[in-house]
């Protein structure tokens, strides 16, 4: 038997966490912990997750409606009850708004794979959900098409949400992501991003399967490792198309910059010598 005050008092370190780094302003953000097959912890609405106290904490039913807590539970747990319905192997949830992959989810720009070693084995693909009003149980419904494969996902025009076999393991993740965005934002700023190989990929892939992680690629040898999204099929409005990565090696989008530059030139030379 799990001690629950220990565990509020995991879900209060977490939230300072997520707090102090920036993921969540004001009353932004919420966590959870499974707590059994009835009940599950959750973060309360309206209370800044940088200064929660273990009394704070409050408990839910798998069907949102509130068993305890002196607070009024948050308003988007649906999302985290969504989470472990469908994954018995997750024991803990973190959904905030880590500001440089909430950029990603705000430009609709994919979250692109094959550019660092360990994004690739603790996250794999990371897709992006469609947005829908925050709270219920549409918006709830986002995440479905993709929670079975991956442990991060992308709420477009909104945040992120991780999940976990452990509360810690869980904001890791989110931890993971947002710290990929910020490189991906800077090393664009500096040139271009470059890709691994399809070889180099692979090779990743065997070390991630020799860790004990799993990845839908494993199922999908014959996939274009690091291109199309191996979640396509779970898109209903059109796959998010990347519009800021550009092209390195053969598999990405013509780099629009280099184009432009080039017609550019030919225009002002056509007019020099005219
Ligand atoms: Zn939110």
């Amino acid at each position: 038997m799990q001690n629950e005050y220990k565990l509020k008092e995991l879900i209060c370190e977490i939230g300072r966490r997520v707090y102090n780094k920036g993921f969540a302003a004001a009353n932004d953000g919420n966590i959870t912990i499974r707590l059994n097959d009835r009940e599950v912890l959750c973060t309360p609405t309206m209370v800044s997750k940088g200064y929660m106290k273990p009394e704070d904490v409050c408990k839910v039913d798998y069907e949102g409606k509130q068993l305890a807590g002196t607070k009024r539970r948050t308003s988007e747990v649906l999302l985290h009850l969504a989470v472990y319905k469908a994954r018995p192997d997750v024991h803990g949830v973190v959904h905030c708004h880590p500001p440089h992959a909430t950029a990603f989810a705000v430009a609709r720009e994919p979250i692109p794979k094959c550019v660092l070693p360990e994004v690739e084995v603790f996250l794999g693909e990371v897709p992006m959900a469609r947005y829908e009003t925050p709270g219920g149980q549409k918006f709830a419904e986002t995440v479905l098409p993709y929670v079975k494969d991956c442990n991060t996902i992308i709420l477009a025009n909104h945040g992120t949400v991780s999940w976990g076999p452990n509360l810690e393991n869980a904001y890791f993740n989110t931890e993971i992501i947002d710290a990929y965005c910020r490189i991906l934002i800077l090393s664009r700023q500096l040139g271009q991003v470059n890709y691994f190989s399809q070889d180099q990929t692979r090779e990743l892939l065997d070390l991630k399967k020799k860790l004990g992680y799993d990845d839908p690629r494993f199922k999908n040898e014959d996939c274009d490792l690091c291109g199309n999204s191996v979640f396509n099929r779970g898109y209903s409005e059109g796959v998010p198309q990347p519009k800021a990565k550009p092209s390195t090696n053969g598999h990405a989008t013509p780099d629009l910059e280099t184009l432009v530059k080039t017609i550019t030139d030919q225009v002002m030379a056509s007019l020099a010598n005219g």
